[in-house]
């Protein structure tokens, strides 16, 4: 059985994914509104998805342990690189509240739009969906007290280190386009502190500073 539950208990057993926020936000968020009608049957598949246009939405346990990697609390204010289907974005905005900000970019304006019109429907109020190349940032905005990029990166792109705020964490898959490693880091001053989370697979960034 493909199911929420199943999920919940398989994360809290293994203790992959400790943060009550974050399984809370699981619990709360329908990860089938941002799937294509045919495969609703698998939205609790621990398993990415197709999304069009050769995209896909990333399997929940990914999605959780970066939202806990960033670390976030009440009142961020956040920037994702890959908007895709909307759902990492749900799951970020729930936890951020009413008092936080989410800008998430998105460089295939038919995904941006059918994100924008996901995260209406469940009715979320801090999230901007803008068509935008997110491998330069959006400055407009900045700094950002976290940032999180959803696509394969050849390095963590320059213009976001610079459009983070000092002590922000960065989570960002890093790699070939064939395997990448999670890399969650901190700036301090202008560089950045990194950790290793482990191997993952993601589809490429596009754009000035993607592949
Ligand atoms: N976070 C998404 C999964 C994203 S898949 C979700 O929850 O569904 C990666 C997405 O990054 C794709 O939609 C792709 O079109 C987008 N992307 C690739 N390069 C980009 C860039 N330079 N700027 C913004 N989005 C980009």
């Amino acid at each position: 059985m493909l199911s929420k539950s199943r999920l919940l208990k398989h994360w809290q057993e293994s203790g992959i994914i400790k943060d009550k926020k974050i399984l809370e936000a699981f619990k709360k968020i329908p990860r089938e509104k941002f799937i294509k009608k045919e495969q609703g049957e698998e939205a609790y598949g621990d398993y990415p998805l197709p999304i069009g246009g050769g995209q896909t939405i990333s399997q929940p346990t990914t999605v959780m342990l970066m939202t806990q990697a960033l670390e976030l609390k009440p009142g961020d204010k956040v920037l994702e690189v890959g908007t895709g289907s909307g759902y990492q974005a749900a799951i970020i905005s729930r936890i951020i509240g009413k008092s936080g900000k989410l800008v998430s970019t998105e460089i295939v304006p038919e995904l941006a739009e059918s994100a924008r019109q996901n995260i209406e429907k469940i009715g979320l109020k801090n999230v901007e969906i803008v068509h935008h190349d997110g491998s330069k940032g959006y400055i407009n905005e900045s700094p950002y007290d976290k940032i999180i990029v959803t696509a394969a990166c050849p390095r963590i792109p320059k213009p976001l280190v610079s459009q983070l705020r000092e002590n922000g964490i960065i989570v960002a898959p890093v790699g070939s386009l064939n395997e990448q490693v999670m890399v969650k880091a901190r700036k301090k001053g202008s560089r950045l502190i990194e950790e290793n989370l482990g191997d993952f697979m993601f589809v490429p960034l596009r754009g000035k500073h993607g592949y």
